[in-house]
């Protein structure tokens, strides 16, 4: 079983906003994000990001300003002592008929590809919106939704949640995996 973690971005690690996070001023991590993937990290967790960018098609902002707040994003994570160790995104919008545009799986089998998995089944999926859960459930994910970004509006919204197990925001997220990975009770 791979022991790898799948993070959406916008809502997840850093403050989401329904205009977009479109510069590196307007890109704000939450610290106990930042914290919880050092944690993971240091328990021998593998962790990724997969991100719908789609301000990107619609010329909000470039990919060097996206670069740019991973970088920031990596910068973090490895002053906090831990690592990312690939970020997928996809830069395309809803009628560019992409492959990779959560809930479609594209940007985990890029994962997949990229850390040399054989699968992804058994790995974790977290994310704020019901697309990122469909994308995990697609490539046999466990999925963890948060309720910080969109994550407590998803929650009301019920729909479609099926197995996948909710908690306040990525710490909490964290907390759980960590307590019960020692009992192996998180073990499906
Ligand atoms: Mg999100
Ligand atoms: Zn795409």
């Amino acid at each position: 079983m791979p022991q790898l973690v799948i993070l959406d971005r916008d809502g997840v690690i850093n403050r989401d906003s329904d205009d977009y996070v479109k510069s590196l001023d307007e890109f704000l991590p939450y610290p106990q994000a930042i914290e919880a993937i050092a944690r993971l990290t240091q328990a021998g967790w593998t962790v990724a990001v997969a991100t719908n960018q789609s301000g990107i098609a619609r010329g909000y902002y470039d990919v060097d300003t996206l670069e740019a707040m991973h970088t920031e994003m990596q910068t973090l994570v490895n002053v906090a002592g831990g690592k990312i160790d690939h970020i997928a995104y996809c830069p395309h919008g809803p009628d560019d008929d992409c492959s990779c545009r959560k809930p479609l799986p594209g940007l985990l089998e890029r994962i997949r590809d990229a850390l040399g998995l054989e699968t992804l089944e058994g790995s974790w999926m977290v994310g704020d919106s019901l697309r990122d859960l469909q994308a995990g459930d697609a490539m046999g994910c466990q999925s963890a939704l948060v309720r910080t970004g969109k994550g407590a509006r998803t929650e009301l919204k019920g729909t479609g949640l099926g197995h996948a197990r909710i908690f306040d925001d990525l710490a909490a997220f964290t907390d759980w995996l960590l307590s019960c990975e020692k009992t192996a009770s998180c073990h499906y």
